[in-house]
């Protein structure tokens, strides 16, 4: 099963993901994190992509396509799922050319929620667990005691070109999706417990 997970920067795509692993058996493709790693691995081609990062702008769609790709052939799992893709049109149709979607679950969060989130937003350097800085003021990660760190591209400027883009462009998928008949809509503005609890239910 091919699973879409589509939602707002800050709607709980990651943290869904992180909390589902303690409970179910899954490939996870999440492009923003494939492509962090490229640009970590200090890569040419993780220099290219750089920039774009950093100014929240959509990286272009081969070099997506080659992640994605990539990324899918290490896959063992019936379960598939993507996070953070498609984000655009040109995306969703390039997925449909290489599997089917199943199932896209769409977190549906407030703008000022999301912004409020992000910009609170703390990532572990190590486990991955996403806190804020209300729930780790000491900037220590609850679950493995490593350090917290703040995502280079959670800055107001780029959270704002993120949303411009999200609108503009990943918005858009939810009808073509919805016309479909594959879309699943949970609001995610409710804590993370409940919402797993809704995305399971999806799932299963
Ligand atoms: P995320 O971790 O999903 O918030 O993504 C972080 C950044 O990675 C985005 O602002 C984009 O620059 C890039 N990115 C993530 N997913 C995609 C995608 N599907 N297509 C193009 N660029 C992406």
């Amino acid at each position: 099963m091919n699973i879409v997970l589509l939602g707002i920067q800050g709607s709980g795509k990651g943290t869904v993901v992180n909390n589902l692993k303690k409970h179910m058996d899954f490939a996870l493709v999440s492009v923003g994190s494939l492509l962090r790693e490229e640009v970590a691995s200090g890569s040419p081609l993780g220099r290219q992509i750089k920039e774009k990062m950093e100014n929240g702008e959509l990286v272009e769609l081969p070099y997506v396509m080659s992640a994605v790709k990539n990324k899918l052939k290490t896959c063992a799992s019936d379960i598939v799922i993507f996070d953070g893709f498609p984000r655009s049109d040109e995306q969703a149709d390039a997925l449909d050319e290489i599997c089917k979607v199943d199932k896209v679950i769409y977190l549906n969060l407030k703008k000022e929620i999301a912004i409020d989130r992000i910009l609170n937003r703390l990532n572990c350097t190590k486990c991955g667990h996403i806190s804020d800085r209300k729930t780790s003021p000491d900037m220590i990660c609850p679950k493995c005691g490593a350090k917290l760190v703040v995502r280079s591209d959670d800055t107001v400027e780029t959270v704002n070109k993120r949303f411009e883009q999200y609108y503009s462009e990943t918005y858009p998928l939810i009808e073509r999706y919805k016309s479909r008949g594959v879309l699943y809509e949970i609001d995610a503005s409710k804590t993370p417990d409940e919402v797993l609890a809704d995305v399971m239910k999806v799932i299963k």
